[in-house]
């Protein structure tokens, strides 16, 4: 069979681009080398930040725009398709600043705010003991600044994948776990990849490797500039909600989920293709964690890990047609905002396959910038 649309790597740029694909009624194989779970997407922590589609006129704002909004009615979709729920709430943020350093920069993000008309609120401190009722006093009275972003929403990254892939297979989508490593080219088109020894024919061939696309992309002779970026965070599990918002405080975080689990993270790290986790840091986020709740003591401390976020040499994701081919699509290189951008960047690729109007100007994605 050929099918209208193969893509590589399952992780939710390659899923939601097949959910997408297969919503407007392609055939679509999806070529994935991990049984378990797909790498960076199943590491994050699921933050999707504030956007206003109405002041949204740069590509990445739109992009950003778009796929909040598209969250919302995939949300709905995939539970209706699949019978699971993604979590996806809207909790809204709190960004705190303890330090000269860290208030200026918050400032900054306010003009953006304001910029965008992203609705945010400074905050008193009655607003801050509303929103961090359980916070260590001490940590909680040293706040000298602290904005609340309502708009800012949380979704349980496993569980969106396994909605993506429950839907992606109801509607008739194939998955393949094999490592895809050899294609065959005719003129100016890529016929067929092989996953593992198995052929695969498609019309269509899309690349969401994440942060191993720019290697594989090498086997197809194309250069692209990538790095892996790795994020360490920790999970901890209490009895119950931590706080009822996402607390940010520089670049550091911690999310409650409504069940007791709580994720403080992260690290940006470039350690090449390691995803370990490192003493030092888990000691650096244990130390986050320890200073803003006592609750957060070794006892609730579950497990940690590290994931590799696809980084690219100007932070700008690659959404487009290589130029080299006339069927071959990538979209990678989403940093820390993949969940985030993943339902836009599905969109818009796929109008681009179809040769459709898009809804975002791709131009400063294009993956042959350099
Ligand atoms: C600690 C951490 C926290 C984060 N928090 C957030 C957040 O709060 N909000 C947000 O929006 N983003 C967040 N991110 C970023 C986000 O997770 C990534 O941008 C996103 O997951 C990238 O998705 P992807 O599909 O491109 O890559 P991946 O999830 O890495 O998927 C790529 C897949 O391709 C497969 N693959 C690779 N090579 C081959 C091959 N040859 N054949 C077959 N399969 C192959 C891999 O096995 C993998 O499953 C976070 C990341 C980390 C690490």
């Amino acid at each position: 069979m050929k099918f209208d649309l193969a893509i590589i790597g399952a992780g939710v740029i390659g899923l939601s681009t097949a959910f997408e694909a297969l919503s407007r009624g392609w055939s679509v194989v999806l070529i994935e080398r991990t049984q378990a779970v797909p790498q960076a997407s199943w590491a994050g922590a699921g933050i999707l930040p504030a956007a206003n589609i109405d002041t949204a006129v740069d590509p990445f704002d739109r992009l950003r725009a778009i796929s909040d909004q598209l969250h919302q009615q995939w949300s709905q979709q995939l539970y209706e398709i699949s019978g699971i729920d993604n979590e996806l709430k809207k909790c809204g943020t709190i960004f705190v600043a303890q330090s000269a350093g860290e208030i200026a920069s918050l400032r900054g993000q306010e003009r953006s705010w304001l910029e965008e008309k992203i609705e945010f609120q400074v905050c008193d401190p009655a607003q801050i003991k509303t929103h961090l009722g359980n916070a260590n006093a001490e940590t909680r009275d040293s706040i000298q600044h602290a904005v609340f972003v309502p708009g800012e929403h949380q979704l349980r990254n496993p569980a969106h994948l396994n909605a993506l892939q429950t839907s992606c297979e109801k509607l008739g989508g194939k998955i393949i776990h094999s490592c895809a490593t050899q294609f065959e080219f005719s003129s100016d088109q890529l016929t067929r990849i092989y996953a593992d020894d198995q052929p695969v024919d498609a019309n269509h061939v899309c690349f969401t490797c994440g942060a191993w696309t720019g290697e594989l992309l090498k086997d197809v002779g194309v250069e692209i500039s990538m790095e892996p970026v790795r994020g360490q965070i920790l999970l901890y599990q209490l009895d119950q909600p931590l706080f009822p918002v996402i607390l940010y405080e520089g670049s550091q975080y911690i999310v409650s989920r409504t069940d007791g689990y709580v994720l403080v993270g992260s690290t940006l790290e470039r350690a090449g293709f390691d995803n370990s986790t490192t003493p030092e840091a888990v000691e650096r986020l244990q130390g986050f964690a320890n200073k803003w709740s006592n609750r957060l003591n070794e006892q609730s401390f579950v497990r940690s890990w590290a994931g590799l976020r696809p980084g690219t040499h100007d932070g700008m994701p690659y959404i487009g047609r290589l130029a080299e081919f006339k069927n071959v699509y990538i979209a990678t290189g989403h940093l820390r905002s993949g969940l985030h951008l993943s339902t836009g960047t599905a969109k818009v690729l796929n109008q681009l396959m179809r040769d459709e109007a898009l809804d975002v100007d791709l131009d400063p994605f294009r993956p042959s910038r350099g």
